[in-house]
């Protein structure tokens, strides 16, 4: 056993997570035993939640408009119920306002046991934003491991389950920070096996271009762009709008801050490349709001409480003829293996976060030729490494 084994059983046992205890005590369990069937395939007919702490490793340390990281938070999740077991996962990059601290704060007041069925997922799921109004990833981890438990009972992934066509999966776009222009040359033969580049702006116009120029040097893949609220000015970003739009940049998420509405509305009206909105849209109530100032919605399963909010975004704003992204934090591959069971109905993914990480804890969703594929696996597609 190593020694993150250790740290992880002692943690499990140290936090009180019921689950050994109560599967040791739960009289279906003793059942079991004495009929001399599998305790563990039987297992308990309690839903049974438990999580641990993680951080994960970047890669490259992470910069874009505001800060430098090296690793990200991470809380996750397992859920229990009649010996299958659902994982789950919550990633909070600081600027959400969440941290490992609340998030278990958060998990330790859910009592699951009230629900005498995993699938009940939307009544869960209305009960876990009854308990606090925001905590959206903590909500995630709990709707994600629900989601692959309850894909796993039935045998099926999601993207069967919901009925969508995997070939219509889009390319996932690889990340690129602002950076040196040695390292951006570095990052971007990184991504050679990618199709789309994105690529983090939003500091003044010389860094900007140079960004650009330095990864045009290298590549002609398409380019997607990311300001993260950084251009504060409508005529600015107008500009540096047309300018990217003469170099294969298909898209711009977030060019001004989310509460300049109006001016971001001005932008798109005129804009020549669709206008994405990342955070300006957490949730599905966020959406019809944004109708008429964006062309679309960037969704991630950290923000919107997970898949089954995901779901009903990517219904809404398809009734409102918007566009649809779906993106993600820095992730293991269990919550980018979720958020790909949705990207058939999205038109952009940025599904990379767990290629940035150098210790995923999971193997799923993969990228094949720059697409994302999905598997026949139940559930969210993953298995524990
Ligand atoms: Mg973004």
């Amino acid at each position: 056993m190593d020694n993150k084994m250790t740290t992880r059983r002692n943690f499990i046992k140290s936090a009180g997570l019921l689950t050994a205890a109560a599967a040791l005590t739960n009289p279906a369990d003793i059942f079991a035993r004495s009929a001399g069937t599998s305790a563990k395939k039987r297992g308990s007919n309690k839903i049974e939640l438990s999580w641990m702490p993680f951080d994960a490793k970047l890669n490259h340390p992470f910069t874009i408009a505001n800060f430098t990281r090296t690793t990200t938070p991470i809380v996750l999740t397992q859920i229990t119920w009649n010996g299958y077991t659902g994982y789950g996962e919550a990633s909070m990059p600081p600027y959400l306002g969440e941290n490992q601290a609340s998030v278990m704060a958060f998990l330790k007041r859910v009592d699951l046991s009230q629900f005498d069925s995993p699938f009940r997922i939307q009544d869960i799921m209305i009960y876990l934003d009854s308990l606090a109004s925001n905590n959206t990833a903590a909500k995630a981890s709990i709707d994600i491991a629900l989601h692959d438990l309850v894909g796993k009972v039935m045998g099926q992934p999601w993207w069967k389950i919901w009925g969508f066509d995997s070939e219509t999966t889009p390319d996932t776009s690889f990340t690129i920070g602002l950076a040196s222009e040695e390292k951006v040359k570095e990052k971007t033969r990184e991504a050679s096996l990618y199709n789309v580049i994105k690529v983090k702006l939003g500091r003044d116009e010389a860094t900007d271009k140079m960004m650009i120029n330095t990864i045009r040097s290298v590549t002609d893949a398409i380019i997607c762009i990311d300001a993260n609220q950084g251009w504060k000015d409508k005529h600015y970003a107008l500009d540096m709008i047309h300018w990217l739009n003469e170099r294969n940049v298909n898209m711009i998420e977030q060019p001004m801050s989310k509460y300049q509405l109006d001016e971001t509305a001005w932008l798109t009206e005129r804009s020549p490349l669709p206008i994405i909105a990342d955070e300006a849209c957490q949730r599905l109530t966020d959406v019809q709001h944004l109708k008429g100032a964006y062309h679309g919605i960037n969704i991630k399963l950290m923000k919107c409480t997970g898949m089954r909010e995901a779901r009903e975004m990517i219904s809404l704003a398809k009734a409102l003829h918007m566009r649809i992204m779906i993106g993600c934090m820095t992730e293991t591959s269990c919550a980018i293996s979720a958020a790909a069971q949705l990207a058939p109905e999205t038109e952009w993914a940025d599904l990379d976060g767990n290629l940035l990480i150098s210790n995923d804890q999971f193997d799923g969703m993969k990228i094949v030729n720059g697409k994302i594929t999905l598997s026949d696996k139940p559930g969210i597609g993953i298995t524990k490494i």
